[in-house]
């Protein structure tokens, strides 16, 4: 893609408690910097939920889902009770997003953190696994849940994890699942990890059972590249990674299907500083660099990202990462966002 071409259109959900206000900020952000996308706006969230749609998503909003394929998502609130579907669920499934790809990196000396080292990226299955929803009560005391794992899903995930380390010049790939234990659906995962694994003799691979290996991420992240993992252990693993990584208002996340991509910050929706004009937006806005890159507009994604990482580097940082050593300056998100703006075209 160039400039000349079209706009892109995108998807854009405001989402809920926090996420007008991120999404505020983070567009205003890409505008400033030039990238060339058509936000279209779609209803889903609270709102809807409460209209009496219990999938949380409009007829509108699928159609213009399914015209512009490309997704960029505040996070949403579902609401307590019976009934509401999650949303992330139903898009995931609805939309066959297959992968979900987070990075996590330390921004040492800029943002406090225990692990200045840290530079990992969690592939996570996305459809199957524990997460499939096949649950079943047998008796009133006995309940049951499958675990589905297929060959063609494993393939998917492995390979997409191999070509991405390729793509973005990683060398390692770790693949976490609990095989001695579960032989056939996670003895699979594993099988066809190592058949893939040996397409790709240019990229290191390895092998951990998910315990020890989740361990070893919280003591030493460092250690690790990219981790390709199933869909439970996968989201209790990326969660771990985030949280040691730093703020959860710092980290985006891709989820990725054939043909059509949601970019999302990692965290929820934060209702207890909704409205405060103190949230974090760079998970969000990570995300929206990343959007860019897979739409091919890499010199806005990288501008964006240099003009992020150059505030940072000034210690103008929002109140969840703010520290007495690292900052300088206690920023609202609109703030932040302007000091981003002026930082356009600068690199750290
Ligand atoms: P949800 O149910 O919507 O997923 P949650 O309760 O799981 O919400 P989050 O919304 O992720 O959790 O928030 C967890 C904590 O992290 C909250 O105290 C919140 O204030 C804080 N937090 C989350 N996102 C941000 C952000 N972008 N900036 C600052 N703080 C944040
Ligand atoms: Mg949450």
């Amino acid at each position: 893609l160039n400039k000349t071409q079209q706009k892109v259109k995108i998807a854009i959900a405001q989402g809920d408690g926090i996420g007008p206000e991120i999404m505020d900020v983070t567009l205003k952000i890409l505008k400033a910097a030039g990238a060339n996308i058509e936000p279209n706006f779609i209803e889903l969230g609270e709102q809807v939920y409460l209209s009496g749609n219990t999938s949380g998503i409009s007829t509108k909003a699928w159609d213009i889902i399914g015209d512009a394929k490309i997704i960029l998502k505040a996070p949403v609130t579902t609401p307590q009770g019976k009934g509401y579907k999650s949303l992330n669920v139903t898009l995931r499934k609805s939309l066959g997003l297959f992968a979900n790809v987070r990075p996590v990196n330390a921004l040492h000396p800029f943002v406090k953190t225990n692990f200045p080292d840290m530079d990992v990226v969690i592939i996570r299955e996305n459809e199957e696994d524990l997460y499939a929803g096949i649950e079943h009560q047998q008796t009133d005391d006995v309940v049951q849940c499958l675990k589905l794992i297929t060959r063609p899903g494993c393939e998917r995930i492995v390979r997409y994890t191999f070509e991405y380390a390729r793509a973005f010049g990683r060398k390692k790939v770790t693949c976490m699942v609990k095989d001695n234990i579960m032989k056939l659906t996670d003895g699979l995962f594993h099988k066809v990890f190592l058949e893939i694994a040996a397409e790709y003799p240019d990229i290191i691979n390895e092998s951990q059972i998910i315990d020890i290996g989740a361990a070893h991420l919280a003591a030493h992240p460092e250690r690790y590249d990219v981790i390709v993992t199933s869909n439970l252990y996968g989201d209790i693993i990326s969660d771990i990674a985030a949280e040691i990584g730093g703020s959860v208002g710092m980290a985006g996340s891709a989820n990725i299907g054939k043909n059509i991509a949601m970019f999302e910050a990692i965290h929820g929706s934060a209702p207890d500083i909704a409205g405060q004009n103190v949230a974090n937006p760079s998970g969000l806005l990570n995300a929206a660099i990343n959007m860019l890159a897979y739409i091919g507009q890499t010199e806005v994604a990288d501008k964006v990202k240099n003009a992020w990482l150059s505030t940072l580097e000034a210690g103008h940082h929002t109140a969840d990462i703010y520290d007495n050593k690292f900052s300088i300056k206690k920023l609202s998100t609109s703030e932040f966002a302007e000091a981003i703006i002026e930082r356009l075209g600068e690199k750290p």
